[in-house]
């Protein structure tokens, strides 16, 4: 991954910054963009002692400006993307009787709507360069389905089909576009998680444990990269057990 330059979404925390820092160390000068400030410098920070280059924005996904900045400035420090990894994601969870309108949209603009965005605005310099690789991080629950998540499924399911969609439209140009669905990895996301609710979980993973950032980095930087380079549409899944396709 030497000198590629990878944007990485919510990279200020758990998973994304787990990402960020693997592809860093793999010799990808990264782009972080996530909303909060001072996470965001924190992980540029420890992502700079590994590969100088890093840069960081502080950009909510949901805003079209944001993240039409943020392709701008790294294409003018760097005059390439080569690497996106779709990883900002939130949860507002309610039963859909209870769900309200705000938490549907909130939950598709995040997870759904910032990738469409996002993916079209970087196409345009891979298109170009004849190369790119999108990752999108999707969830074990996008394929099985969850109560009281049907926002928050439904945008992931999403990112499979929008993948596959556009891995077929772009395969001709040597970009692939693909998923990692990781099941129940230990970050904030799954702190949120009462006792109860998280004991249920365990007692339903073969593996018998959450899995870390660290798994679902490995398996963004395998297709990430040059290697992976026929693998295109798929959803890889990262669940210790808990869903087999
Ligand atoms: P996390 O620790 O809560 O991290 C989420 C990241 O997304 C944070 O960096 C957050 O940045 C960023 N983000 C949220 N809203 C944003 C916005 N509007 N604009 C820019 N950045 C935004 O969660 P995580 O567990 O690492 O989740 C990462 C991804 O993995 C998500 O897509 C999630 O759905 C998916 N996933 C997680 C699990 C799991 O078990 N943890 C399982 C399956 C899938 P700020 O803190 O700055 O807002």
């Amino acid at each position: 991954m030497q000198d590629r330059v990878a944007i990485v979404t919510g990279a200020s925390s758990g998973i994304g910054r787990v990402v960020a820092i693997h592809l860093a160390k793999l010799g990808a000068r990264v782009v972080l963009i996530s909303n909060e400030s001072i996470r965001i410098l924190e992980a540029l920070e420890e992502i700079r002692a590994i590969s100088p280059e890093s840069e960081a924005f502080e950009a909510d996904v949901t805003s079209l400006p944001c993240l039409e900045e943020s392709v701008k400035l790294t294409i003018e420090k760097f005059g390439r993307i080569d690497i996106l990894v779709n990883n900002a994601g939130i949860t507002r969870d309610a039963l859909l009787i209870r769900m309200s309108h705000a938490d549907w949209d909130r939950v598709l603009n995040v997870n759904l709507t910032s990738v469409f965005r996002l993916t079209r605005m970087v196409l345009k310099p891979m298109m170009k360069a004849r190369y790119g690789r999108i990752v999108n991080i999707s969830s074990v629950v996008g394929v099985t389905g969850n109560p009281g998540q049907a926002n928050y499924v439904a945008s992931k399911a999403g990112l499979i089909g929008f993948s596959k969609s556009v891995a077929l439209e772009t395969a001709s140009r040597n970009i692939t576009v693909n998923c990692v669905a990781p099941g129940f990895i230990a970050t904030a996301m799954t702190d949120a998680l009462n006792p109860k609710a998280k004991e249920a979980i365990l007692s339903r993973i073969p593996m018998g444990t959450m899995g870390s950032p660290e798994d679902v980095a490995h398996a963004v930087a395998f297709l990430a990269s040059e290697q992976a380079g026929y693998i295109t549409g798929e959803t890889l899944h990262v669940n210790g057990g808990l869903y087999m396709g």
